[in-house]
């Protein structure tokens, strides 16, 4: 394989410390960066990755397939085995990958949409807390930017419990998102007689579009925002969470654990990739991640000297917020179609209790201007059944920029990459993300659909215990 200097001084310094700065360079990606499971770099490509001037954005074979694979194709062949040579010796080629997986069919007629959603950021983090409001007492549970399927379940616990401090026990909840739909669970558990009011429900909430593992620190904080006190709620309400998820697992609520492969350049030690210094570091539990295993070259499918393994909860959004508003319903609860467009709006509500799941919506409904979008799209394609593993990685293009390669799939489609835009509201597809997403995939499957497998799948044990049953008795849900 042909190197270049570029390849080579990535080559030299493939180490944790190296790439971590790296990624911090990248804003947008930095918003996302934690929805990988391995924050992988790979070598930069000797081709560039911007699609040639004059393609058809919105076409579905926007150029030549052949044309677009072969470029690709060879790329991705560099950024694993010709990527190694300068410090660390070159791994052996993967001729004889120990784990077998069925290829994901990547191609441009197999694309069947592109969702668009709106993370809502908030520098500070999410926020719990009462405010009282005329007559109404409002608990706020909102801002939860990358992480409000992975983290719902435990803001509303905390919004809950604030909630039956008050003497009555009628709660409006605004909102129907995911954070809207899990707090009226935890009203109602509480005994709360509990109505939804919102503008727009599943499937036309930003929680439909979400790419929905368990990433419960993801997008959610700005390094400077942490206080003591909001990490205090954070790691109560991740640990509700955790559980909470685990409990609704199977086909009701479209709750699985997967496999989760990372592709690395180099060998590390196991565990999510934290960047030091970064809104992540020393935040979440270690015991609510599950171990890795670190597969060495020949014993992987992928294009990268190294893989990880370990497994991720996934939540497949257009089940799982089908299944939580008949919960609602079968509970007693009430949905009820109103936007509301200033404040004063919410004293004709009847409710005393009002939970405010409004998200974005914070931003105009109680003036909280650090509610800021990070826009996020996914591109599918058709499902396959026998496809059930998460891919995640980051291509490195020559311009210095990355590519989020990510494949989750779902019952609805297999979502492909994720993307990260602060500070934007559109809610238009951006259709050049659209082509190097989908042509990175493209070229992903097809080296691996070239690298066969000589022996029956193997995988290596994780080094980090999975933790014991009893290490989750006793928490609070
Ligand atoms: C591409 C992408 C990938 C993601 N990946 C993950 C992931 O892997 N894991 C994860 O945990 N999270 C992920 N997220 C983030 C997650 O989707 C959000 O954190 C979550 O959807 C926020 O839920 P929410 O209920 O607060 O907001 P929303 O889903 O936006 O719901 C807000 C609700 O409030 C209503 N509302 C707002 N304003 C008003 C008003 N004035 N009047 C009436 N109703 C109003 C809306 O109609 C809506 O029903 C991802 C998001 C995107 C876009």
């Amino acid at each position: 394989m042909k190197s270049n200097g570029q390849l080579q001084g990535l080559e030299g310094s493939a180490d944790t410390a190296h790439e971590e700065a790296e990624v911090r360079e990248e804003p947008a990606q930095a918003e996302v960066r934690g929805e990988a499971d391995d924050q992988v770099q790979l070598p930069s490509f000797g081709v560039r990755l911007d699609p040639p001037a004059g393609w058809a954005q919105n076409a579905r074979h926007p150029m030549d397939r052949r044309t677009a694979l072969k470029t690709w194709s060879m790329a991705a062949l560099g950024l694993g085995f010709g990527g190694c040579a300068a410090r660390t010796p070159p791994p052996a080629p993967a001729t004889n990958p120990g784990v077998a997986l069925p290829a994901v069919k990547a191609s441009w007629d197999r694309v069947i949409r592109t969702t668009v959603g709106l993370r809502p950021y908030r520098p500070g983090g999410f926020v719990v807390k009462t405010e009282p409001f005329d007559d109404k007492t409002i608990v706020h549970d909102y801002g939860h930017g990358g992480a409000g399927h992975s983290m719902g379940w435990g803001t509303g616990s905390l919004a809950a419990d604030l909630a039956v401090q008050h003497p009555s026990r009628r709660a409006a909840v605004l909102g129907c998102g995911t954070v809207g739909l899990t707090a009226a669970r935890q009203l109602q558990r509480r005994g709360f007689d509990v109505t939804i009011y919102t503008d727009k429900t599943p499937p036309y909430t930003t929680s439909n579009m979400a790419w929905a593992g368990f990433t419960p620190t993801s997008g959610l904080v700005a390094a400077t925002g942490r206080t003591p006190a909001w990490e205090v709620q954070f790691r109560q309400a991740a640990e509700i969470a955790y559980r909470e998820l685990q409990l609704l697992a199977g086909p009701r609520h479209g709750i699985s654990w997967i496999d989760s492969y990372g592709m690395m350049q180099s060998e590390r030690p196991q565990g999510r990739r934290i960047a030091a210094g970064g809104s992540e570091e020393g935040l979440l539990p270690q015991h609510l991640d599950t171990g890795r295993s670190i597969l060495q070259p020949g014993q992987h499918p992928f294009p990268s000297p190294y893989a990880s393994l370990g497994l991720r909860m996934r939540i497949e959004p257009s089940i799982y917020l089908d299944a939580l508003m008949r919960d609602v319903i079968v509970f007693g609860g009430k949905i009820v179609i109103r936007k509301f467009e200033t404040p004063r709006d919410l004293m004709t509500l009847e409710e005393p209790v009002v939970v405010n799941c409004t998200a974005l919506g914070s931003r105009e409904l109680f003036g909280d201007d650090t509610m800021t979008p990070v826009k996020g799209q996914l591109t599918f394609l058709v499902p396959q059944p026998e496809v059930d593993y998460i891919i995640n990685g980051l291509l490195r293009t020559p311009d210095g920029g990355f590519h989020q390669i990510g494949t989750m799939p779902r019952r609805d489609g297999i979502a492909l990459g994720r993307t990260g835009e602060s500070g934007v509201w559109s809610m238009e597809p951006n259709p050049d993300a659209i082509t190097r997403t989908v042509e990175a995939h493209i070229a992903l499957y097809d080296v691996m659909r070239d690298l066969r497998p000589g022996v029956p799948p193997a995988r290596l044990e994780a080094s980090r215990d999975i933790p014991k049953l009893e290490d989750f008795f006793g928490l609070e849900s």
